[in-house]
């Protein structure tokens, strides 16, 4: 008897539901995995279809997404796959709580909010994963690293043999998506650990606004930060991550204090912080992360205790042109640029190696190969000019506001939920 030894690539479905959806999360998971079990192949990644023909899934589920995984082919078969449902219901936006500098004294003029908190999932945050596009695989890499720890925290490994502080530290050029990046993997690890935890939440930092005033009013702040902090991780069925913003405003404190510019009270906060964050690391339900976007102002003290400290750079041109590619998609989907679709970057890449522009034409395939085309001639413009992806996400309006500006908009009549009767086109140029 041969044993046929396949591999089986872990595929992440995440199930959301609505938000009045009343149905049982376990009964919801066995629905979703009979209705996948009864397909033959599924497309990686994809947003799933058809489970709306199932009643209870229909009045619950909002959206099937079948997730990116380590796997290069475009589909896999039932045997090929090891399948992980995770069902979550996002909590709503503004479930926001925020820790004040004033420390409840209502004379404090000095009133800058020093930290907000938000329950996980959360809706506010819901797309923002799968809009970040990096050219090299950082997005899977992280995940990775959090699972790493995930194993050796499991197997109880001896901190004093195997160690690690569970402080990730994202750092390049402004608007480069660090933040973002950090709410999306908070978001990614609420919905990916639901199982283990019952709930999570997302602590972020201001570090601008924790030393807006004295140092010595930082001191007392930072001391409540994460007396707070450890409350929360003392649920230990609860997940936190805490997310510390252009972490160099903080820790060039030490700096400054060692080359005798700052009051010695900032050289105390700091350590304050170091060893808060010490204490953290014994812990298994935290993840640390911090954002700089200039390294070398951190305190090495700081930077040494990221086990990751990941680069992450201006966006390459295919990312740029994935970026604008989504930017048009959308803009066509809300009826505001005639219809046309939209080259992937594959297929834009064959047509860049095989053929020329095909001209002017009314023929539906030559019009979507011209607009990817330009599309990806304005792709090397940009990155050129080294634009960030901030900044090509505003480019959108900026182009609409030109051709808006040269009599190009004449009106629109479009009411919710109907398509507009009357379009003008205006392909970005
Ligand atoms: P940073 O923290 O690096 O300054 P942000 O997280 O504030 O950057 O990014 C601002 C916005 O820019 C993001 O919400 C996103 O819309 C856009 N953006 C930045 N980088 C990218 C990227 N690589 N892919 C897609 N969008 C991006």
């Amino acid at each position: 008897e041969t044993i046929m030894e396949v591999t089986r690539w872990t595929v992440h479905i995440e199930v959301r539901l609505k938000l009045r959806a009343s149905a049982r999360f376990d009964t919801i998971r066995n629905l979703v995995h009979n209705f996948i079990a009864s397909s033959e192949r599924l497309a990686l990644p994809c947003t799933l279809d058809g489970w709306e023909e199932v009643p209870e899934l229909a009045s619950s589920v909002e959206k099937i997404t079948v997730c990116e995984s380590l796997c290069t082919e475009s589909s896999l078969s039932m045997e090929e796959m090891n399948i992980q449902i995770h069902v979550y219901k996002p909590s709503d936006g503004d479930a926001f709580e925020e820790f004040s500098n004033s420390s409840g004294n209502v004379n404090d003029d000095d009133d800058t909010m020093a930290a907000s908190l938000c329950e996980l999932p959360n809706r506010s945050h819901e797309g923002l994963w799968d809009s970040l596009i990096y050219a090299d695989d950082i997005k899977m890499k992280l995940l990775d690293y959090i699972h790493a720890t995930l194993v050796f925290s499991d197997a109880n490994v001896d901190f004093n043999l195997v160690s690690w502080n569970r402080v990730v530290l994202l750092h390049g050029p402004p608007g480069t998506g660090k933040t973002s990046l950090c709410r999306a993997l908070a978001q990614k690890l609420s919905i990916r650990l639901s199982h283990r935890y019952s709930h999570a939440r997302l602590l972020e930092i201001n570090s601008h606004s924790l030393f807006s005033k004295w140092f010595s009013e930082s001191g007392k702040l930072v001391q409540r930060l994460f007396t707070s902090i450890t409350e929360l991780v003392e649920e230990e069925d609860g997940f936190v991550v805490v997310l510390i913003d252009e972490v160099e405003s903080l820790t060039a404190a030490r700096v400054g204090a060692m080359a005798g510019t700052e009051p010695s009270d900032g050289l105390r906060v700091v350590n304050a912080l170091l060893t808060q964050l010490d204490k953290l690391k014994h812990r298994k339900n935290v993840l640390i992360m911090a954002t700089s976007n200039l390294v070398k102002a951190i305190d090495s003290a700081f930077v040494d205790r990221a086990d990751i400290l990941q680069y992450v750079d201006l966006p390459s041109r295919e990312a740029i042109y994935e970026i604008l590619r989504s930017c048009l998609c959308e803009i066509i989907a809300k009826g505001i640029v005639l219809p046309v679709s939209v080259p992937t970057l594959k297929q834009v890449q064959i047509y860049e190696l095989v053929n020329k522009p095909a001209g002017r034409s009314d023929d539906v395939q030559d019009r979507s190969k011209n607009v990817g085309l330009r599309l990806l001639a304005l792709a090397s413009a940009c990155r050129v000019q080294g634009m960030s992806g901030r900044a090509l996400r505003r480019l959108p309006v900026l182009a609409l506001a030109r051709y808006i500006g040269i009599g190009g908009i004449v009106h629109t009549t479009h009411q919710a939920g109907e398509p507009p009767r009357e379009r003008q086109g205006a392909l970005v140029e």
